[in-house]
């Protein structure tokens, strides 16, 4: 029975189970309690048109509020969540709570839209689409309202399983963003059979695109692909006044970045509107 023992404390599961603990330092039992007793919470980052800087929309972005660890990023669960069976649930508490904010600021007369993120594993749920449809209108938002994003390498992993959720979300009328978009290998023409709305460029080929020619570039006809396509192009990233120039020279939609705001709970959100956006207005292009 030692051996018996030795193989199960080795068995490739539980290695997993060790290695994640280890990694996390909290268990899929802690997230699960976490999610269940609303631990959660949720940021929301600006969405600004690049031209003038007038806030379009955010990006709701979910965070663990742990009782020791403090603030705990989405990356550093969300594979858990995804793994343990428990991102439907995730996803269902960051669109009932992203929505009923977005309904407050309606109601204060910021018609804004919002951005949820979606993993992979909730595109292959055959529900998901209603779902989605029956919170919205529960807590009483127009679909044209919600952008749900989903990233380019989620996207083509299975496309032929995404293709059929993704087009029920578009015909029900919610926009539809692909997500890190530079980082996977799709092609124009795989792209033009989803019927996206945005396009997100991924910071890697945001961040310092202003001094590195071959960014530049990419970023270029990055730009120029989703205008082909007909989608709003988005810049994540943005650090700094330099690239937003650049950004906006190259045509590009909208930026998104630490630059104009970190994202913020939703009252602090509201504090920094009061306070006026013209500390937003984009940097104009220097002469000679
Ligand atoms: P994402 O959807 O690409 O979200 C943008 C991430 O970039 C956010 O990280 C944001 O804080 C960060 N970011 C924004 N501006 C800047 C910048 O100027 N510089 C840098 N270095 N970073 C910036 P965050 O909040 O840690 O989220 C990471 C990822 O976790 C998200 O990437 C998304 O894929 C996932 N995620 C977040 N919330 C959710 C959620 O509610 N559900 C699901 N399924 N995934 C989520
Ligand atoms: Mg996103
Ligand atoms: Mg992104
Ligand atoms: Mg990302």
């Amino acid at each position: 029975d030692g051996l018996a023992d030795l193989v199960a404390r080795f068995s490739p599961s539980a290695v997993a189970d060790q290695m994640r603990e280890a990694q996390y330092s909290f268990s899929l039992g802690d997230l699960r309690r976490a999610v269940a007793k609303r631990e959660l919470v949720m940021h929301y980052q600006p969405k600004v048109t690049a031209h003038s800087g007038v806030m379009r929309g955010v990006e709701a972005l979910v965070r663990w509020q742990h009782p020791e660890l403090g603030l705990v990023a989405p990356a550093s669960f969300i594979p858990m969540a995804e793994e343990g069976g428990l991102i439907d649930e995730l996803t269902d508490f960051v669109l009932e709570t992203s929505l009923k904010q977005l309904r407050e600021w309606h109601a204060r007369g910021l018609t804004i839209s919002v951005a949820v993120n979606l993993s992979a594993r909730s595109l292959s749920t055959p529900d998901l689409a209603d779902r989605v449809a029956a919170v919205t209108s529960r807590i009483g938002i127009e679909p044209k309202y919600l952008l749900l994003e989903i990233t380019e390498t989620a996207v083509m992993s299975d496309l032929a399983l995404s293709l059929g959720t993704l087009a029920r979300l578009r015909l029900k009328g919610f926009g539809l963003g692909i997500d890190d978009f530079g980082t996977g290998f799709s092609s124009m023409q795989q792209l033009s059979r989803i019927p996206f709305t945005e396009l997100k460029i991924d910071r890697s080929l945001v961040h310092g695109a202003s001094e590195k020619p071959h960014l530049h570039v990419m970023l270029q006809s990055t730009i120029e692909m989703g205008k082909k396509l007909h989608l709003t192009t988005v810049a994540e990233g943005v650090e700094n006044p330099s690239d937003w120039q650049l950004i906006r020279l190259l045509g590009c939609d909208v930026v998104q970045g630490f630059y104009v705001s970190k994202p913020l709970p939703g009252d602090a959100l509201a504090t920094w509107l009061k306070q006026g956006t013209q500390h937003l207005r984009p940097p104009r292009p220097s002469m000679g």
